[in-house]
């Protein structure tokens, strides 16, 4: 366990069960230097008790680092829930998950990931005020979508020197609480599109209101674009699609999209800018951050504007250092969380 600690240079894991409602719950804090862990709770079936340890490590660890990207007084943390197998109680559960974020004081603040929304936020609050996301604030998504859409430029304007989206191409991967909205905005940004889902229906629906092109969800790697933008799921860039990308950018909201730090380097030296994940998708995370404290909107406006800042200083340093733009954000998160020298 503590080995495991180590490796992601997290601070507590704290666990969870309560016979009652049946909750198995794990809280994973990475680090609280810069202000208290904020990060959502995961609800999904897991194999193992490791699996559902490592999860919470991994994700939480992205939490901080991505809080440091965006500047934030915050520290990285995330909640996991081992969904039941059988049956549950839903409002049981959650009551019970309140009660443990409350017994950490502030430490941790939750928020909604997948298997959550602001339904379970709501019946969290009942038992804690460290707690976001709830059906009284506005969905991040849309802030993380805005975030998105700014990054997208930015990276527009390092790669073709062009500063709007006239005539670019985007391939979008998933039109949900983030896909929708960008599509939405590129479209209005004067953006071509190309759109996939695995949900048929939505896919076909986005792709009338929007005049995009609609493909299955396995050539949307293949597809001749200028930018690639995932916002489905982890791990898409990999031995396998990298071979196939015929864009130039990569610039999503997805978590996780490296499937491995080599494949940053891949995209590197392939010419394919990539704007690093946990930079271009913060958006949500400054809104819950900033909202929970009652900043008002201007100062969360401009918070959110600042991530294409952050992603234009990050591309002239993969330029100027000639270093995968992965490996730039990497760098520049570990100095400012651990004082490391870059
Ligand atoms: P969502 O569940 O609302 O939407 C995801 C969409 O992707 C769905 O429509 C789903 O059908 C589609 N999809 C899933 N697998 C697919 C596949 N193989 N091919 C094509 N489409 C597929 O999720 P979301 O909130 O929009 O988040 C999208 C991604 O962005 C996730 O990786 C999430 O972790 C990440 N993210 C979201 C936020 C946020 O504020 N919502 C913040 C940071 C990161």
């Amino acid at each position: 366990m503590f080995q495991q600690l180590k490796a992601h240079k997290a601070h507590d894991l704290h666990f969870k069960y309560d016979p009652a409602s049946g909750l198995k719950a794990i809280i994973a804090i990475h680090d609280t230097r810069k202000g208290p862990a904020l990060g959502g709770c995961r609800f999904i079936h897991y194999n193992s008790a490791d699996d559902a340890i490592n999860d919470a490590l991994r994700l939480a660890k992205g939490m901080s680092y991505k809080a440091v990207m965006a500047n934030l007084p915050q520290g990285g943390g995330k909640s996991v829930i081992m969904k039941p197998n059988g049956h549950f109680n839903r409002q049981e559960l959650f009551t019970a998950f309140g009660h443990f974020v409350e017994e950490l004081n502030g430490r941790y603040i939750t928020s909604i990931d997948s298997g959550t929304s602001a339904i379970e936020m709501d019946i969290i609050s009942q038992q804690t005020k460290h707690v976001t996301s709830t059906s009284h604030e506005d969905n991040p998504s849309i802030y993380t979508s805005q975030g998105v859409f700014e990054g997208i430029k930015a990276a527009v304007k390092s790669k073709f020197n062009q500063s709007n989206l006239t005539g670019i191409t985007v391939a979008v991967q998933g039109l949900g609480n983030v896909g929708y909205p960008l599509v939405q905005a590129l479209h209005h940004g004067g953006a071509r599109l190309v759109i996939t889902d695995i949900n048929a229906e939505q896919l076909n629906h986005v792709a009338t209101e929007f005049n995009a092109k609609a493909v299955p969800p396995d050539e949307i790697y293949g597809v001749e674009c200028d930018v690639f933008s995932p916002c489905g799921l982890g791990g898409i860039v990999n031995n396998h699609t990298i071979q196939q990308f015929k864009c130039q950018v990569i610039a999503g909201s997805a978590n996780n999209q490296l499937a491995t730090a080599e494949d940053g380097l891949r995209l590197f030296e392939r010419g394919i800018l990539y704007a690093p994940d946990y930079v271009i998708n913060g958006g949500g995370l400054i809104y819950a951050a900033m909202h929970h404290v009652d900043k008002p909107d201007e100062e969360i406006a401009k918070k959110t504007a600042e991530i294409a800042n952050t992603l234009s200083e990050i591309f002239s340093a993969s330029i100027s250092q000639n270093m995968p733009s992965s490996e730039v954000a990497d760098r520049i998160a570990q100095q400012r969380l651990y004082d490391e020298s870059i």
